[in-house]
This record gives C-alpha cells, sequence and structure tokens, in this order.
C-alpha cells in the first residue's frame, strides 16, 4: 500500500453505525460536513469546482448538482450511501460523461458521486488474463496496459479516451467488436458494488465458469447505475491480435451487403472482428471538405463496409483474406473494394468510421441506437427516411452501424432542438421498430433520453419486475433516480 492510500486508509473507518451514533453531532447536521467527515479534503467539491466541470462534450453544458463527491475506497462509497440511503439523499453516478441519452443528468439538490479517484489498475493476471481494476480506469488505460503485455481487453468505442470502465459495465456499452467479442457483459467475470444502503457485495469472480447460484453482477452490468454502484471490475482479456486484415468495400444494395456478412464471416472461419456499415448519406459527410479523409472506394454506391478480422504473423494468410475478397468480387457480392496494405491505410479507414463528430456539422443532431433483425433492416431505414422526409424535407439522416449486430446509429438533423421535435423524431426512429420487434437501445442505454420508449421494447410484465428489483435494492429511491424509468 502506497503512504498516500494508507494516509486515505485510515480515514476510511466510518461507518453506517458510526454516522448514526453521531447523527445529533451539530457537524454532522448539514450534509456536506457529514461528507466532509468521510471524505479527505480534495473530496468533496461544491460551487465553482462542480459548475466547471461539463457534462458529455459533445452537448457541453455545467454541472449543476449540490456537489461532487470523489471516494478513493469501496469503503467511502459505502459510508456515503449509507448516510445517503439514511437522510433520504438522491445519488447521482458520474464517470467519464460519455454516455449519449442523458444517463447522468442532476439537479442543484443531487450528490454526484465520481468514482474518477478510484483509478488504480489493482491486479494483472498475463496467465489467466485477467485484469482487476477500479471503477474509475479509463478504458484506454486499459488496453494500453493489456496491449503492453501482449493482450487486449476487446471493448473498444470512440470515447476511449474519457469513457471509465465502471461506465462502460453499468451501461453495458458495446463497440466496433461486438461480432466476435460480445458487449461489455461478455468480457465482466466479476464485480464489487455497492448497494443504495452501503452494503458491500463483492463478487471478484475470475473464472469464466461458476455457476454457484445467482450470477448477481448481472443486476450491476448495463442497469446505469439504479441498483448499486460499481467500484470494482474483473474483466477477461484475450490474446493480441498478430495482424489485422482490413479492407473497405462498397455495394449495390442492402442483399448483396447482406450476403456479403455470411459469407465473409463464413470464409474467414471466425476471424471476423469488425463489420461496420455506412450509408451513403454518412459516407459523403465524412469524406467531404471540411472532414480530410480521402475514399477509399469511389462515391458511387448506396451502402459501405469496414471490414476486418484477425490475423495471425503467417505470411500466407494476409493472401487469404485478399482471394477471399476478391472471390467476394467475382461472386458479385462486393461492387468495389480498397484492401488496406499498411497500418497507415487501416487507420484511414477506421478514421472515416469514428468521424462522428461530423453529425454536427449542421448544428444539433440527435443521436440514435436502434437494434433490429438484419432482415427487416433495408425497408426499416427507408420507412424512417421517408417519415423524416414527410415532416421536414430539409433534414438530414446520417446512419451507420454494427449490422451484424443488428445495430444502427443514426444522426438527424432537422434544424430545431426542442423537446417538441425531438419527439416528433423519435417516433420517426421508434414507431416502425415496434411491429418488427425492434429495441430503442441497442447500446446506449435508456438514461432519461428514451424513458417514454422503454414500453416499445418491454413487455408490462419486463418493466415491473425491474420495478420491483429497483425496491427490494434501492427502497428509498436514492439511486440515479429518474433514470430507466420515472421515479
Ligand atoms: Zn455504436
Amino acid at each position: 500500500m502506497r503512504a498516500r492510500d494508507a494516509r486515505v486508509a485510515s480515514r476510511t473507518t466510518y461507518t453506517y453505525k458510526d454516522l448514526q451514533l453521531n447523527r445529533d453531532n451539530a457537524a454532522m447536521t448539514d450534509i456536506l460536513d457529514a461528507f466532509r467527515a468521510i471524505l479527505d479534503d480534495t473530496g468533496v467539491l461544491t460551487g465553482e469546482s462542480v459548475s466547471e466541470r461539463v457534462m458529455h462534450p459533445w452537448y457541453p453544458r455545467p454541472i449543476e448538482a449540490l456537489c461532487i463527491l470523489r471516494p478513493r475506497t469501496t469503503e467511502e462509497v459505502s459510508a456515503i450511501l449509507a448516510l445517503c440511503h439514511e437522510r433520504g439523499q438522491t445519488v447521482i453516478p458520474h464517470g467519464g460523461l460519455t454516455g449519449l441519452v442523458q444517463g447522468c443528468n442532476c439537479g442543484p439538490t443531487d450528490a454526484v458521486l465520481s468514482l474518477e479517484r478510484m483509478n488504480a489498475i489493482e491486479d494483472f493476471d498475463a496467465v489467466g488474463r485477467t485484469a482487476t481494476v477500479q471503477a474509475g480506469v479509463p478504458l484506454q488505460t486499459l488496453q494500453e496496459t493489456a496491449e503492453e503485455q501482449g493482450l487486449m481487453f476487446p471493448l473498444d468505442l470512440g470515447a476511449r479516451g474519457s469513457c471509465q470502465i465502471g461506465g462502460n459495465v453499468s451501461t453495458n456499452a458495446g463497440g466496433n467488436h461486438v461480432i466476435r467479442f460480445g458487449m461489455t457483459r461478455d468480457n465482466v467475470l466479476g464485480l464489487e458494488a455497492v448497494l443504495a444502503d452501503g452494503t458491500v457485495v463483492t463478487s471478484m469472480n475470475g473464472m469464466i465458469k461458476n455457476n454457484a447460484g445467482y450470477d448477481l453482477k448481472q443486476l450491476f452490468i448495463g442497469t446505469e447505475g439504479t441498483l448499486g454502484i460499481i467500484t470494482r471490475v474483473v474483466l477477461r482479456l484475450r490474446e493480441a491480435p498478430r495482424v489485422f486484415h482490413t479492407a473497405f468495400a462498397g455495394f449495390e444494395n442492402f442483399k448483396q451487403l447482406s450476403e456479403f456478412l455470411r459469407f465473409s464471416d463464413r470464409e474467414l472461419g471466425g476471424a471476423l472482428s469488425a463489420f461496420e456499415v455506412m450509408w451513403e448519406d454518412y459516407y459523403e459527410l465524412v469524406t467531404t471538405a471540411p472532414a480530410e479523409n480521402t475514399r477509399p472506394v469511389p462515391l458511387d454506391y448506396p451502402l459501405y463496409v469496414l471490414i476486418e478480422a484477425l490475423g495471425t504473423a503467417h505470411d500466407e494468410e494476409k493472401n487469404i483474406f485478399e482471394e477471399i475478397m476478391g472471390e467476394a468480387m467475382e461472386l458479385g457480392l462486393i461492387a468495389d473494394a480498397a484492401v488496406a496494405r499498411s497500418g497507415t491505410d487501416r487507420k484511414a479507414m477506421w478514421r472515416i468510421r469514428d468521424s462522428v463528430e461530423e453529425f454536427f456539422r449542421y448544428g444539433h443532431a440527435f443521436i440514435y441506437d436502434v437494434s433490429l433483425g438484419i432482415r427487416y433492416m433495408d425497408d426499416y431505414v427507408n420507412d424512417v427516411k421517408r417519415r423524416l422526409t414527410e415532416l421536414w424535407p430539409e433534414h438530414h439522416c446520417f446512419t451507420l452501424g454494427h449490422i451484424a449486430d443488428g445495430n444502427i446509429h443514426f444522426a438527424i438533423h432537422m434544424g430545431e432542438d426542442t423537446l417538441e421535435a425531438h419527439a416528433a423524431v423519435n417516433q420517426c426512429v421508434y414507431e416502425p421498430l415496434r411491429p418488427i420487434g425492434g429495441s430503442v437501445s441497442a447500446e446506449h442505454g435508456i438514461g432519461t433520453e428514451k424513458l417514454a420508449y422503454l414500453e416499445f421494447s418491454r413487455s408490462p410484465n419486463e418493466i415491473d419486475l425491474m420495478r420491483r428489483v429497483k425496491q427490494a435494492l434501492d427502497p428509498r429511491g436514492i439511486l440515479n433516480p429518474g433514470k430507466i424509468f420515472a421515479a
């Protein structure tokens, strides 16, 4: 234990009982003083230290909250929650604030709980291929640490530099490699969470297989901080790929593209690790000035794919990848394609996929992450665009997706940023999902943004069971209230 940790540890002996015993103490009557009694001097931010921070970088606005609490240990999180439970104080967990569904929204009476100072990688097991990390570790830090050991943490998304593991887990983040490695949920082996009343549930399982009773970690994965605060996580790592085989292809229509998906997945024998589809509207946006990307294939097609396969170090394999692409071309499954010849080529192709900041070229855009069967996608996308055109002939709709996972993203700009306009666009996007059993969220979650649409994707009995779980774990409703369903 480092000296600083030792000093902090000596201050973490406040428990729920202690706080109850001290309830009459004058210093405890004010909740901020009570927080200051639990945390060190820099652990409780108020006033300008709160408002100088901004919410999501795409929608910058100052954070408004009673305070930002910055614990360094699970014990401190436990003491904070025990106190908040007792006082009925609402708690809003904050990670890297890169979520896209307003799941971290807070107001002047809320205490924000930021795990930013719980940012240690506690253990790295290169043999068992696991990493034990605190919730505030940035995703990219873990990715780089794994890389140094010849390993990989396969979760990857645009916000990698700022998002935190705790946020990734509590939102069950998806990203670019789900087709091969699953969502965050599939890469979590164990975790530790603190319940609303301060109870610490340590379930730091490090094994791939463990069927001993309920898999309790699932209570906290993807539940957006409404059932507990994740403090530590055991993650599954994989061997780092020796090489990547990457190509960019154009398609005449969706049928051709979906046949190519099956063909490439089959021919690549399980190595397919990314299949990122971009519709013409997105491809044109991100390859037209002021965007600086150059086009690997001409802007002649309605659909494009960035395909990537994990490879070994054998030279002949590169030829096999090119042969598969060539065969697809001969079979008429691709209209045009460019294969990456270097790491620079590969980066340039990925930059096209990742240039999502261009969504905002025309001003505010509403962002979507719907999920549906691949067989419905072509008609669905056309239906959404038809509905939008009827209402706003001048709108912009940019479309892309991890379609092998059934996931499509839209960024829609129609010149207005009002609640009414948002609701109208939501109807265009969500209504046609209902008859085909789609989901209003593939990977971003519900937050506050999709509260009204949860019932589009979940039955009354499902929502009722969610509420019963919430009531059992957080009877006073202090944890991230108003997220997923109305408080
Ligand atoms: Zn995505």
